[in-house]
């Protein structure tokens, strides 16, 4: 055992109960014998608060989920009522006021076009929702050569076998290979890649062509292209310009082909607008949300879609086309009454609006970063604010992977009090909408001395 398992303090005791039984998501297990899981005992806002009353500002909302603080009053009393009257039943053959008010609500918000919601319980499995029925409506209208997708080099849609196979992160991705049906990657847009000088937008319409080509070649056998609409997020949050939106769907329609749009983790304000689509004034043809959708509660996911897209399946029994995908937990009372009240606090205190000032709070902290030696570029869209860490700030050469910069940042501001946990060397904020100015101010200071310690030899 090494020291910091102990059992002298609570956490440790707690600590050490947990490594003996265990087994946490995208880690190393062996890693926490140098740095122990975190025992967190209750959260307050943009704080959590470990056994021994330490407390860590919640700067990544808890892996992207959460939008308005722990232990939300409005969202604990909306669950605590509907806790007392029904708590779960079965979607297929019973319906209930939660699953069908958050549809009605979610259709009047989305992008033009969307009018039919269908539920799931994480988003990688609304992935696989929007994937089988986008094949499945072509395989109902007798075109059954379409069964692939064009996807985004630099992607991530989740880590079941269907969504991996749309991402393309080589850390997930590699070693499941032999078991994935092969998808057709296209270069991203990403913002990071364009040539200096240009801008933006230029550098995403160049990139545009790639995927005309590809469109242009294989329509005939694709079902869909998806993307991750501005920011590819696990893809270290690179960004792109909304004319490439804009462009592919203009390019999706010539070419018979639908448009996946994943905001799992864009959706609900994250880029400045409610959906991020809407930056690039466009409707796809599913829309895949889960993460803040409950408000960083409980587990819950949407595909919304077209009505032309939910006509295809309508028909006698006999026939065999209605889409027969089922998760037991689907359209949870819970989690839909959990996502209601977010909707509330979304309309009651006009948050996008506010969050304008928010996100200029962020800017401004963030600026301090441009110039170090080792930041690449600070990037930022809305609530998301993204520095990229290098060796050589001219060159951009990175550092070597194994050295784990980004792990020393994340291990020092906890020391300090604030929860980050860099995409490799790529350190972001996207704090829930409650943070105030100060406490972004504070979370900047302790990110910059974690830059500082990082980079030092
Ligand atoms: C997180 C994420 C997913 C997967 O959602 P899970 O609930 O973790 O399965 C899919 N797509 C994007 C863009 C994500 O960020």
């Amino acid at each position: 055992m090494t020291p910091a398992m102990e059992p002298a303090a609570d956490n440790a005791v707690i600590a050490a109960r947990d490594l003996a039984v265990l087994w946490h998501p995208c880690t190393q297990m062996k890693d926490h014998e140098t740095l122990p899981p975190v025992p967190i005992r209750r959260g307050t806002g943009v704080w959590l608060e470990d056994f021994e009353g330490r407390r860590y500002l919640d700067a990544i909302s808890s892996w992207w989920v959460n939008l308005f603080g722990h232990a939300n009053p409005r969202i604990n009393a909306a669950l605590r009522d509907q806790l007392d009257a029904l708590e779960h039943v079965m979607l297929a053959g019973f319906t209930h006021l939660p699953a069908l008010e958050l549809a009605e609500r979610l259709v009047r918000i989305a992008p033009p076009g969307l009018s039919r919601a269908f539920y799931a319980d994480n988003g990688s499995s609304a992935v696989e929702v929007a994937l089988k029925m986008s094949f499945h409506y072509w395989r109902n209208l007798g075109r059954e050569k379409k069964t692939k997708f064009i996807t985004l080099t630099n992607s991530y849609h989740g880590e079941t076998l269907g969504a991996l196979a749309v991402g393309d992160l080589p850390l997930y991705k590699n070693t499941y290979h032999p078991l994935l049906m092969t998808s057709l990657p296209v270069p991203s847009p990403d913002c990071f890649l364009r040539e200096p000088g240009q801008s933006w937008a230029e550098h995403s319409m160049q990139r545009f062509d790639a995927m005309r080509e590809a469109l242009d070649r294989h329509h005939e056998e694709v079902c869909a292209v998806i993307v991750e609409p501005l920011v590819q997020c696990a893809g270290s949050m690179r960004m792109y310009d909304p004319v490439y939106l804009a462009r592919l769907r203009t390019a999706c329609d010539e070419y018979g082909v639908h448009l996946i749009a994943d905001e799992i983790a864009v959706g609900f304000g994250r880029t400045g607008t409610m959906f991020a689509c809407e930056q690039a004034g466009i409707g796809p043809d599913f829309l895949c949300l889960s993460k803040g959708l409950t408000g960083g509660y409980l587990p819950l996911s949407v595909v919304l879609t077209r009505e032309e897209v939910y006509h295809a399946f309508y028909d006698d029994y006999p026939r065999m086309t209605a889409f027969l995908h089922s998760h037991s937990y689907t359209g949870n009372p819970l989690a839909c009454r959990a996502a209601l009240a977010t909707l509330d606090i979304f309309e009651q205190d006009r948050v996008i609006e506010r969050n304008t000032a928010l996100a200029g709070a962020l800017a401004a902290a963030g600026a301090r970063f441009a110039d170090h030696p080792h930041v690449a570029e600070v990037r930022q869209r809305g609530m998301i604010l993204a520095i990229e860490m290098v060796k050589d700030r001219r060159t951009r050469e990175p550092y070597p992977w194994q050295e784990r910069r980004g792990r020393r940042v994340h291990r020092h501001a906890l020391e300090r009090g604030v929860l980050l946990r860099p995409l490799g060397d790529v350190i972001y904020f996207m704090p829930p909408y409650v943070i105030t100015p100060e406490e972004i101010e504070y979370l900047a200071q302790v990110a910059w001395d974690g830059l500082v310690a990082a980079t030092q030899d």
